[in-house]
């Protein structure tokens, strides 16, 4: 089962050194999720072979513009490419103000139904949830209201040995049962336990997406052992004070939040356009958590 995350932009509020402004593209089983719209996504999305029509859902974290400037671009290309099916948003009130002002004044109907979700500050709540995983906003510090989304894949049904199959003989229409736990009879009247049937599902698996936001704790125990957390890491630890003064992080504080969550990996992202080159930032961040990747435009990480 797919679950991988592909970055289509990894800059801050600047697109600078080739770099975009934030936007990923998340493949759950064949269903596409975007991770915010900054300025140039759709381009991105081309680039690096997503294909629009398997996106359904678009997430917004908050209403600067670098994570939702690409959004009148990719909506209204939908609608010149015949979209007929509709297109969710979750995004704060705001986001919805923006666009529907603005295909007001274009004179624009749209051939497809946009329904936007709205998400609030006020807490952590799951905003969305299909049979395989549910979407839960993180509440982020930053100088406007700001939500991150976390992922998390559901429980899979249990897995059957294959070799207990023939040895019982368990027919086709016992099996969906036994995959929920049930114990099996068979025709001379012994009951098998589940437990010699089966084996555990893999673990779920999730992903945490945070940005942006200044250094704080609140969220650490919702994402406690994520698989993948992406945090943003705007500036190297030197420029802490502007970090502070902007509502954004630093390596050591994306860092450190890594390592009080126990998460499995670090990805950070949404780089100042003061830094071209990228290795003080990956570095510093690996003194405290060693297991930190940047987040480049095309890579593709698997959670
Ligand atoms: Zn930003
Ligand atoms: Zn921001």
């Amino acid at each position: 089962m797919h679950f991988e995350v592909t970055i289509l932009g990894s800059n801050g509020a600047i697109p600078a050194h080739n770099r975009y402004p934030t936007s990923q593209f998340l493949n759950y089983n064949g269903q596409g999720f975007l991770l915010d719209c900054g300025e140039g996504t759709q381009l991105q999305m081309s680039k690096y072979n997503i294909k629009r029509g398997k996106l359904d859902h678009i997430f917004i974290s908050h209403i600067h513009g670098d994570h939702f400037f690409g959004l009148m671009g990719i909506l209204t290309s939908f609608n010149l490419n015949y979209r007929e099916h509709p297109l969710h948003i979750h995004a704060y009130p705001g986001v919805e103000e923006i666009v529907r002002t603005y295909f007001k004044h274009a004179q624009t109907i749209l051939r497809y139904e946009i329904i936007f979700h709205q998400v609030t500050a006020d807490e952590p709540r799951v905003i969305y949830e299909n049979d395989g995983l549910t979407v839960e906003t993180i509440i982020l510090k930053h100088r406007i209201p700001t939500t991150g989304f976390l992922f998390r894949e559901k429980v899979g049904p249990r897995k059957i040995l294959p070799a207990k199959l023939d040895q019982y003989q368990i027919p086709v229409h016992e099996i969906s049962a036994i995959k929920m736990g049930g114990d099996f009879t068979t025709e001379g009247g012994s009951v098998i336990p589940n437990i010699e049937l089966t084996h555990d599902p893999a673990p779920p698996r999730s992903y945490a997406f945070c940005t942006d936001t200044a250094y704080t704790e609140s969220f650490i125990e919702q994402i406690r052992g994520v698989n993948v957390l992406y945090h943003e890491a705007t500036f190297v630890h030197e420029h802490r004070a502007r970090a502070a003064e902007t509502g954004h992080s630093t390596t050591r504080e994306a860092a450190t939040i890594a390592l009080k969550a126990n998460v499995d990996k670090l990805i950070i992202g949404h780089f100042s356009a003061r830094y071209e080159d990228l290795s003080q930032l990956l570095s510093e961040c690996k003194d405290i958590f060693p297991n930190t990747e940047l987040a480049i435009e095309g890579h593709l990480f698997s959670i």
